[in-house]
């Protein structure tokens, strides 16, 4: 541990850590991030992270702000359009599709998508040169005491640090949360997302697909070709017990079975990587802020990975504390700080779980008449045109 003493201690190597980590040094002040594994920037490599993130507009902005989007922007794949793909039974038969063009609301692409591998690689490599921020790697964040002006931080491998914030980005188990006495409401649906990237025979046209049927939507988001083919990123939501089923199959019985799901849309799919699997949760501390302490990312809020709304949301709340630490410079723990940031963040991240947690039931439900609610629901949100822009705009965010 270089410093004992830092204006803000980031606990949290995850991309939403470090891009708080480089949004506070770019707010003016030293930045220490603890966290207790080296970030995994090889695909193939053991705990790798081979889910993707659609950067929303937002997301973009704040990485352009603090002169991170250089490094991210030529890996990444713009997405122009989402198309959502209702279908039911099996095999799925397609009831209706409808297409949400960028172009409607924006001169811009909806967003960028990345490996998240990718993302942590470039973040690393630009904080590493950064000279306000100090990464430690190997050591977590154990205790705190709060004190008026400071938090004493004790990690995990006995040094203490002297912090003015506690930025909180460690995960949905977040340690740091705990000892702040910030309690969660936590909802567990049963659910798992498989993640893989495959090839397929069909270009996507820079076009992301959600197709609905039931336990779970699958959605293929772009990505760069890869071995000359056309790629993308896939998250398969499905009931535990048949995504863990879905896991163990088979390489080719596992790409044919993803192939029927997608209603074959993309063509015959190749499987390009190992699937991960991911439990599906949604999550919302009952609050924002302890003194000197703010807690974002999973560590607040955890969604159900739909509409790509989970780590942008995160993003906003690093662009919204960003703010608060610009709008009252100095002492980047005080109560103004953590109230401009709590206002900020609060309704939008309650409306946004509560939304997507609705969302999720409707989409995974095999019951007949909620199959028709989301056959309906989809039809009029894109056929009447001011609700259908409205609709994008919220789900870009910011
Ligand atoms: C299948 C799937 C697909 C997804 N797709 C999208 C998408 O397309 N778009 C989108 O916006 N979101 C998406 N999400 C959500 C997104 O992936 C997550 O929000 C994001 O990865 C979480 O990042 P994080 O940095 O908050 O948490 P994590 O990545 O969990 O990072 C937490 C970090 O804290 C560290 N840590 C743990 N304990 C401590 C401690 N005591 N002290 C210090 N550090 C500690 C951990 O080691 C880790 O480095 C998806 C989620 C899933 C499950």
């Amino acid at each position: 541990m270089a410093r004992t003493r830092t204006d803000i201690l980031v606990a949290g190597g995850g991309i939403a850590g470090l891009t708080a980590a480089a949004a506070c040094a770019h707010a003016g002040h030293s930045v220490t991030l603890v966290s207790p594994d080296t970030p995994v920037t090889e695909p193939a490599a053991d705990g790798s992270d081979l889910r993707s993130t659609a950067f929303l507009q937002p997301a973009v902005a704040l990485f352009d702000k603090i002169g991170l989007w250089s490094d991210l922007g030529p890996q990444a794949t713009a997405l122009d359009g989402l198309r959502i793909v209702d279908s039911i039974g099996w095999p799925p038969e397609v009831r209706t599709t409808r297409e949400f063009q960028s172009t409607d609301i924006s001169d811009q692409p909806f967003g960028w998508n990345l490996l998240n591998w990718q993302t942590l690689g470039r973040l690393v490599q630009s904080l590493e040169r950064h000279k306000h921020v100090d990464l430690c790697y190997g050591t977590a964040f154990k205790s705190m005491v709060q004190r008026d002006r400071e938090v004493i931080v004790t990690l995990t491998n006995g040094d203490s640090i002297a912090a003015r914030l506690v930025v909180a980005a460690d995960g949905r188990n977040s340690a740091v949360r705990a000892a702040a006495g910030i309690d969660v409401a936590t909802t567990r649906y049963g659910q798992k997302a498989l993640a893989f990237v495959v090839g397929h025979a069909i270009p996507h046209e820079n076009v992301s697909t959600e197709i609905y049927n039931e336990g779970g939507p699958f959605t293929m988001v772009p990505l760069p070709d890869q071995d000359g083919q056309p790629a993308s990123a896939i998250v398969w939501m499905n009931p535990s017990a048949k995504a863990l089923e879905l896991a163990d199959l088979p390489d080719a019985d596992f790409a044919a079975h993803a192939s029927e799901r997608s209603c074959h849309w993309l063509g015959p799919m190749t499987l390009k990587s190992p699937r991960r699997i991911w439990p599906i949760i949604s999550q919302r501390a009952q609050a924002l802020t302890a003194p000197r302490v703010a807690l974002l990312a999973e560590a607040a809020h955890v969604v159900p990975p739909i509409g790509a709304q989970g780590l942008n949301t995160s993003l906003n709340d690093i662009a919204a504390l960003m703010g608060a630490l610009t709008a009252h410079p100095g002492d980047p723990g005080a109560d103004t700080v953590l109230a401009t940031y709590r206002r900020a963040r609060t309704a939008d991240i309650r409306a946004r779980v509560a939304a997507i947690d609705l969302f999720n039931r409707v989409t995974k439900s095999g019951t007949p008449w909620l199959q028709s609610l989301r056959l309906n629901g989809l039809k009029l949100v894109h056929d009447a045109a001011p609700l259908r822009r409205s609709v994008m705009r919220a789900g870009i965010g910011g």
